[in-house]
C-alpha cells in the first residue's frame, strides 16, 4: 500500500520514511527539496514538488495509487512565522488543503497530520494534556491548529480518518547513524550546541528572566526516532474505532535551555560559551507534554527518553557528518 509522504526528506520525515520502509510499507516522498535533503529518502521514490503544485499532487496520487497520508510538509519556524505570517498561512494552509481536496477526490481516507505543540500557547498547566485550550501564540502554531480544523470536520463528515500528532521538541538522530537533523540556517537548540561545542561560536540564550527555576525556557525533548515510530504506529491504527484525533507526543519531562547546554557539554566533554540574550517573540516560558493519551491509545512508548542519549546520537551523527545530510 502506498502511502503519500509529504515533507519527507525533511528531518522528521525521513526518519519516518526509515521506519516505513523497516517496517514494510511502500512510502512515495513528496518534497519540493527546500530544507529536506535528497539522500535523507534512501530508496523511497522521490517526487521533487511544492504542495501548491496541484498538477504533480495529482499525478503522485494517481500514478503511485496512493492509499493514505503522512503530512509533514509545512512551513516550521516560529520567528519567521511572526515576521511572514502569510507565507505561513498559504504553505500551512491553503496549500495544506489543496492536499486534503486531493485526498477526497482519490478517496483517500487516511492521513497522520504533523501537528505541533504550538497550538496551545503559553499553557494554563504543565504536563498539557489534549483537554488544554489552543491559544497559539504565533502564526505557525495557528495554522497547525487551523489544518486541525479542516481534519476534524473533514472527519465529521465521514471523508476522512486522521491522526494529528502535536509534537513537542524533536531532537536527536538516528541511531544507526544514517540520519540527522540538517537546516540551514540551524535555530534549533539542541543542534546549535553541538555546533557550538565542534566551532566555538557562543549559543545565545533567549531569555533569561522567564518564570522558570534557572531563568530560561524549559521545553519537553523527544528523540526523532520515537516520534517517526508514533506515526508508524498512528498509520498503523487508523481506522479502528475511536483512534482519530489528536495526541501529544513528548516524554513529560522538561529540561531548561541551561540544561540541555550542559547536557550536550557533558555529552561532548567540551565547556560550550553561552551569551545572554533577548526572548524570542511568542516563545511560551514552560512546554512539557501529558502523553497519556497516545500511549493508552496507540500503545507508543519512547525508546529514547533520556536526554542524555537524545544529545549523544545527535551529537555522533554530527561528528560523522560534518557537511550535514549533503
Ligand atoms: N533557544 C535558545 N537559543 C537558541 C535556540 C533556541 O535559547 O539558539 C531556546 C528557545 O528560545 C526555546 C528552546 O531553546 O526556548 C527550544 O527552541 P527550539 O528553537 O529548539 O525549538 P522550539 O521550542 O522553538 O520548537
Amino acid at each position: 500500500m502506498a502511502i503519500l509522504i509529504t515533507g519527507g526528506a525533511g528531518y522528521i520525515g525521513s526518519h519516518t520514511v526509515k521506519e516505513l520502509l523497516r517496517h514494510g510499507h511502500e512510502p512515495v516522498v513528496y518534497d519540493n527539496l527546500q530544507t529536506g535533503h535528497r539522500k535523507a529518502v534512501m530508496n523511497a521514490p522521490l517526487i521533487e514538488g511544492d504542495l501548491s503544485d496541484l498538477e504533480r499532487l495529482e499525478k503522485t496520487f494517481r500514478s503511485f495509487s496512493i492509499k493514505a497520508v503522512i503530512h509533514f510538509a509545512a512551513d516550521s519556524l516560529v520567528g519567521e512565522s511572526m515576521e511572514n505570517p502569510l507565507k505561513y498561512f498559504a504553505n500551512n494552509v491553503k496549500n495544506s488543503i489543496q492536499l486534503l481536496e486531493a485526498m477526497v477526490r482519490f478517496n483517500v481516507k487516511k492521513i497522520v497530520f504533523s501537528s505541533s505543540a504550538a497550538v496551545y500557547g503559553e499553557p494554563k498547566e504543565v504536563p498539557i494534556t489534549e483537554e488544554h485550550p489552543c491559544r497559539p501564540t504565533n502564526p505557525y502554531g495557528e495554522t497547525k491548529w487551523i489544518f486541525e480544523k479542516a481534519l476534524e470536520a473533514l472527519h465529521r463528515s465521514g471523508k476522512i480518518d486522521f491522526i494529528s500528532l502535536r509534537y513537542f521538541n524533536a531532537a536527536g538522530a538516528d541511531p544507526e547513524g544514517e540520519l540527522g537533523e540538517d537546516h540551514a540556517p540551524e535555530t534549533h537548540l539542541v543542534p546549535i550546541c553541538i555546533n557550538s561545542a565542534l566551532d566555538g561560536r557562543p549559543v545565545p540564550i533567549f531569555g533569561t528572566n522567564y518564570d522558570t527555576p534557572d531563568g530560561t525556557c524549559i521545553r519537553d525533548y523527544i528523540h526523532v526516532t520515537d516520534l517517526a515510530l508514533a506515526h508508524l504506529l498512528a498509520l498503523e491504527n487508523l481506522g479502528h474505532d475511536g483512534t482519530a484525533g489528536v495526541y501529544n507526543l513528548g516524554n513529560g519531562s522538561g529540561y531548561s535551555v541551561k540544561q540541555v547546554v550542559g547536557t550536550v557539554e557533558r555529552v561532548t566533554g567540551i565547556k560550550i560559551a553561552t551569551v545572554e540574550s533577548p526572548p524570542r517573540p511568542g516563545d511560551p516560558a514552560r512546554l512539557v507534554a501529558g502523553s497519556a493519551r497516545i500511549r493508552k491509545a496507540l500503545g507508543w512508548t519512547p525508546n529514547y527518553p533520556e536526554i542524555e542519549r537524545i544529545v549523544e546520537t545527535a551529537y555522533r551523527w554530527h561528528l560523522n557528518h560534518p557537511t550535514g545530510m549533503g
